[in-house]
């Protein structure tokens, strides 16, 4: 008989099969699959992921959880990974099956009356199924389990250990100096950036990007690119990592999308090799995970020093922006307006379209806002953070998906990806000299070795504020981002 621990192995590596089937019939019904396969892929799909479920759920996982404890070492990565399996097992068992069933049932549904709503501009046919689906958010979060507040249940799910009070010291710290720096930026002419709109060649395009990614250190020896209409990065082992991009009027969505997507693919091709088709390997949270998109994206991607060593190639690669110098350039592709859609925003604004869902999402579930009255209050925020105010639903309060699906609690992970991705680069910054000089000249393996040793080796060890604590030094907080942006975008639009 084998020891409990090494049978808990066999039955994680099985659920790791599994999991990356689903992965790849995912991955591929969003790159390649001709329409006619949609009915079959779902069918599939949603076999697929109960067995796995149910394997994960069962009795047997329980009780080899159990008997393994007792054989693992203190401090060893069995430990680690005992703890990861143990958190992503409770996750999956307290919400009582009637309960999934009932909101993966109405997700189909709601979705399906989150399109017609927007594409009608009508919320209140929305708004009951939207009601229902924060009723459950609200009976998941009992179940779930909270000390303070209802919102950490649900939080939880996607961070570690985040709470609603670290989300309202975020937003309270960053409210306040950024709406003024918006508001100073929107005192400025508006900076020219219609020359990079265009029909630009799709296939220079892939060239470019790839280019890019390569050059920044994305190993296309385990992993590629693919077009998919919202890109997003995937994977099923550390040595194979899909990277999604698309190709649109403004020049910038292909380039900074692949950035982004390939600081997600990075993080997960930097897992230890003999982690990899454990539940080691992989990013640690969505909050960290972004934090890495958003650093190769922003930081890099949309710094001064990385074009001067790219720029002379785009204008090879594409003639029409050849007459625009790094500065015109530089301030074209940081240019900043409020605008009301979020995966639309600038890196300036961003976080400012997530404080109102945020906000918006705890009155809700503690009852102060009833779903009726969103679209007043969605306008109200929108007016006072970013000065503009929708016209439509469609473009105010059902622009996104993600509450039809019921992922609420999602939002705050994007904005401290961002608040993340500067305090991280802060810690690098005392480690590796001068690292834009580095990008003005082409090289990027300096940085991206120090993102491996600190952040993606460490996989999934540590919780999300443990990572924080040992890669910065401090929890995470809001005044290196802020500094950050504000050194940044007072440059860039010449403020006192
Ligand atoms: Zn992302």
């Amino acid at each position: 008989m084998s020891a409990s621990i090494d049978q808990l192995k066999t039955r994680l590596f099985d659920l790791n099969a599994l999991g990356a089937a689903v992965a790849i019939m995912d991955w591929d019904q969003q790159t390649h699959m001709p329409k006619g396969g949609a009915m079959a892929r779902g069918e599939h799909l949603g076999r697929l992921s109960r067995m796995r479920h149910e394997l994960f759920v069962a009795d047997e996982t329980r009780s080899l959880l159990e008997k393994a404890k007792v054989e693992t070492e203190s401090g060893s990565e069995d430990e680690a990974m005992m703890r990861v399996v143990k958190r992503d097992f409770d996750l999956a068992t307290k919400l009582p099956s009637s309960l999934v069933e009932e909101k993966s049932k109405l997700a189909a549904q709601a979705h399906e009356d989150w399109v017609i709503a927007r594409a009608n501009n009508d919320f209140k046919s929305f708004a009951p199924t939207l009601e229902r689906m924060f009723e459950i958010a609200g009976e998941e979060a009992e179940h779930l389990g909270y000390k303070d507040h209802i919102y950490d249940a649900l939080l939880d799910q996607y961070e570690e250990g985040a709470t609603a009070a670290d989300c309202h010291a975020m937003f309270d710290a960053i409210r306040g100096p950024q709406v003024a720096l918006v508001k100073e930026i929107q005192a400025q002419p508006e900076t020219d950036d219609s020359w990079l709109y265009g029909n630009w060649d799709i296939e220079k395009q892939r060239e470019f990007t790839e280019m890019l990614v390569q050059a920044i250190g994305f190993d296309f020896g385990r992993g590629r690119q693919d077009v998919a209409p919202h890109p997003f990065c995937t994977g099923w082992s550390i040595g194979d990592i899909r990277l999604t991009t698309r190709y649109k009027e403004y020049l910038g969505s292909a380039i900074f999308g692949s950035l982004h997507e390939a600081g997600h693919g990075m993080y997960e091709q930097g897992s230890p090799s003999h982690w990899d088709l454990t539940p080691l390997a992989g990013g640690v949270s969505l909050g960290l995970h972004e934090s890495q998109s958003r650093t190769w994206e922003n930081i890099v991607g949309r710094s001064r020093s990385f074009w001067e060593f790219f720029l002379p190639k785009l204008q090879a690669a594409f003639p029409a922006v050849a007459s625009y110098d790094l500065d015109t350039f530089y301030r074209g592709i940081n240019k900043v307006k409020p605008s009301l859609i979020r995966v639309e925003a600038d890196e300036l604004t961003y976080n400012l379209h997530i404080m109102v869902r945020f906000e918006i999402e705890c009155d809700i579930l503690t009852g102060a806002l009833k779903v009726r009255d969103l679209p007043e209050a969605w306008n109200q925020k929108y007016k006072d953070y970013l000065g503009i105010t929708p016209e439509t639903d469609s473009e105010g309060c059902l622009q996104d998906v993600h509450w039809s699906m019921g992922s609420i609690g999602y939002f705050p992970t994007y904005s401290m990806g961002n608040l993340l991705s500067y305090q991280i680069w802060k810690a690098l910054e005392e480690d590796v000299p001068s690292p834009f000089a580095l990008f003005a000249r082409g090289e990027f393996k300096p940085v991206l070795d120090w993102l491996r040793l600190k952040v993606y080796s460490q996989g999934r060890k540590y919780t999300p504020k443990d990572l924080v604590q040992r890669v910065t030094g401090k929890p995470m907080g809001a005044e290196d981002y802020l500094a950050g942006l504000t050194a940044k975008y007072r440059e860039v639009y010449r403020l006192a």
